[in-house]
């Protein structure tokens, strides 16, 4: 790669990015202090670092040292999607309603979806994510068969007014995504589609350095029949995993089959009503009563708004097991929510913590484990009563029977039953099979071979890059800060000459700066005439993988020591071969990422 000099002595690379740069010349303002507001370490380390800065919840500015590390991720994924066919483009953040309409999404939606009018009084809407405009190209664009198999991405600005914006740029309101959207004729084309994309965003996250998962998902708002989930894993995952560690089966909690899950009896007996004075919850019961808390068969209440009517069921699940409220809005199909104490003492007719399935007249949701219990202690549909030996099917109705119960460690695996481990992720990406949804509704069509016409079968595909390079944090730093991979740093290598007054040290720093930087290695030289404590803090915190001491000490014997950021190791090189020596260190750390990452 030729370099071009600039007058201020920055190199460029041809494609006017900056290779090399000098610490005096960056905007890097980093902190001593952990920021009182930053609850995980990600958005501490991003602030402290000076990657990037709040405007407003949810809202942030990337400062220079943050945008290089974007700019990293940006190009791995475009590279990935251009290898798989797909094609960029950039569409407008702002969105006329009409399409919104159009879908359906404008009533689905909700108060996440930032809503505004022009000064004519059109409303707008400043766009969540793209399948609206990008069905719309579509249906203008598409004609026949033969424009298909068709795959566009951008990366772009999206705005989502989430309800708890936190974790920095891991849940912010206006952020950073790639997102895909593919069109094909028929459901086999598609599933290539769906499968390219699947194996990119693999190459992507393996390219980043990232220890990932990919887990089935839940489709969500976006609708559609089949979904992945990629995973980062990390403690402080907003989301919880089932992973087998003998089949490899993995799933979000909101998609995890349980086939089967052990219920310890409940003592038999005939139906009989006891006094449980007291005992509104599971626990108190159990205790009371001497009973393990599976013998109890919790009864609740949820709202199911259908779009012509709101109706209620009635959910029944052992006492020890949670619903997961996302497996019963899957089976059900509509939107669902537990319906609050005060509207289910008004519907029921009875008070929380004692409401019956006996004689309700609502409709009767089972969890597949209770049909298995012979007997159950349920409430006695009056305050301070249950009753005992209650017998499902026989005692009170079932009507459906549904997956409905949360897994936890230990639970079988629905394909190989071994054991699940529950683990915690991070939501990097995301690939859908959207199907019809959007052809359909927004009448997306194209002329087949025989001159009849159909629907645009469709799927759609997300990575998150600022939740990305947050993930990344999450998965390496200590103590001191940052420990990034190399494929994400912002620079590769950072040199520190200890003494800039020294004319020898900084000639070797200078020297050494340009022959890296000749050689195409990303570097930083810290010129900044400062003490050793706080350059090596910095450079500490940026966490750039190769970090090069020049000190006069050093130069008398004529070394430079090279250490890498990540293992802590010390190499102690001769000056002449310190350059090669780094860019054998990162080539490796480099290749080494490909080779790692997916479980
Ligand atoms: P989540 O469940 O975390 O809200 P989602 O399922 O709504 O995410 P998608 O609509 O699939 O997300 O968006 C694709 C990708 O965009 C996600 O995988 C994630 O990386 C990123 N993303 C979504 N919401 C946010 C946000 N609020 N802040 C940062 N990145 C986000
Ligand atoms: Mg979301």
């Amino acid at each position: 790669m030729q370099n071009i000099k600039h007058p201020y002595d920055i190199k460029i690379d041809q494609s006017g990015e900056v290779l090399g740069d000098r610490l005096s010349n960056y905007l890097c303002p980093t902190l001593k202090e952990v920021p009182a507001d930053a609850e995980v370490v990600s958005h501490q380390l991003m602030l402290r670092a000076g990657l990037i800065r709040k405007l407003a919840t949810g809202i942030f500015s990337w400062l220079p040292m943050g945008l290089r590390s974007l700019r990293k991720i940006e190009r791995i994924i475009r590279g990935e999607m251009n290898r798989f066919k797909a094609r960029e483009v950039l569409l407008p953040a702002v969105q006329p309603a009409e399409i919104w309409q159009e879908s359906g999404r404008w009533d689905k939606y909700g108060p996440e979806l930032l809503r505004l009018k022009d000064r004519h009084d059109h409303e707008m809407v400043v766009g969540p994510t793209h399948e609206e405009v990008m069905t719309d190209l579509a249906r203008r664009e598409i004609r026949s068969f033969r424009d298909m198999p068709l795959n566009l991405y951008q990366i772009q600005t999206k705005f989502r007014d989430e309800i708890r914006p936190r974790f920095g740029l891991m849940r912010g309101r206006e952020f950073i995504m790639k997102d895909a959207y593919s069109f094909d004729v028929d459901e086999k084309s598609a599933n290539v589609s769906y499968q390219d994309m699947y194996q990119a965003y693999v190459n992507v996250f393996k390219r980043c350095g990232l220890e990932f998962a990919v887990v089935e998902a839940d489709s969500g708002s976006i609708g559609g029949s089949f979904s992945h989930e990629f995973m980062v894993l990390a403690d402080t995952g907003e989301d919880a995993l089932a992973i087998c560690p003998k089949c490899g089966y993995a799933a979000n909690l909101q998609k995890a089959e349980l086939k089967k899950y052990p219920v310890e009896e409940a003592p038999e007996g005939p139906l009989a009503k006891v006094h449980t004075p007291g005992c509104h919850d599971v626990p108190t019961l159990a205790k009371f009563l001497k009973v393990p808390e599976s013998a109890i068969i919790k009864s609740m209440l949820f709202t199911v708004r259908d779009p012509d009517k709101i109706y209620h069921v009635l959910a029944l699940i052992p006492g020890h097991r949670t619903i997961n409220t996302v497996k019963l809005k899957n089976f059900i199909g509509d939107d669902v929510h537990l319906t609050d104490p005060a509207t289910a003492e008004a519907v029921t007719g009875m008070p929380k913590g004692f409401v019956t399935p006996i004689g309700a007249k609502t409709k009767i949701l089972a969890d597949r484990a209770v049909i298995r219990m012979k007997t159950g202690i349920v409430g006695a549909g009056e305050r301070d009563y249950h009753y005992a030996g209650a017998r499902p099917g026989d005692d009170f109705k079932i009507d459906e029977v549904a997956d409905l119960a949360e897994s936890v460690a230990g639970d079988p695996c629905p394909r190989c039953e071994a054991p699940i481990e529950i683990k915690r992720g991070i939501e990097v990406g995301h690939v859908f099979k959207l199907g019809y949804k959007y052809s359909r509704s927004m009448r997306a069509c194209y002329v087949k071979a025989d001159g009849s016409e159909a629907f645009i079968i469709m799927g759609c595909y997300g990575i998150g890059l600022g939740r990305t390079l947050a993930a990344a944090i999450e998965q390496g730093h200590d103590k001191d800060g940052i420990i990034w991979p190399m494929a994400l740093a912002p620079f590769q290598a950072i040199l520190l000459p200890l003494e800039t007054q020294n004319p020898e040290v900084a000639a070797a720093a200078e020297a050494l700066f340009q022959e890296l930087t000749d050689r195409g290695v990303e570097t930083l030289l810290d010129d900044r005439d400062l003490r050793p404590g706080p350059k090596f803090k910095d450079a500490d915190l940026i966490g750039i993988p190769i970090k090069a001491t020049i000190s006069r000490k050093g130069l008398e014997k004529g070394e430079i020591e090279i250490k890498l950021r990540q293992t802590r190791e010390m190499i102690l090189a001769p000056l002449s071969e310190a350059a090669a020596e780094i860019i054998r260190l990162r080539d490796e750390a480099l290749c080494r990422q490909e080779a790692e990452g997916c479980r």
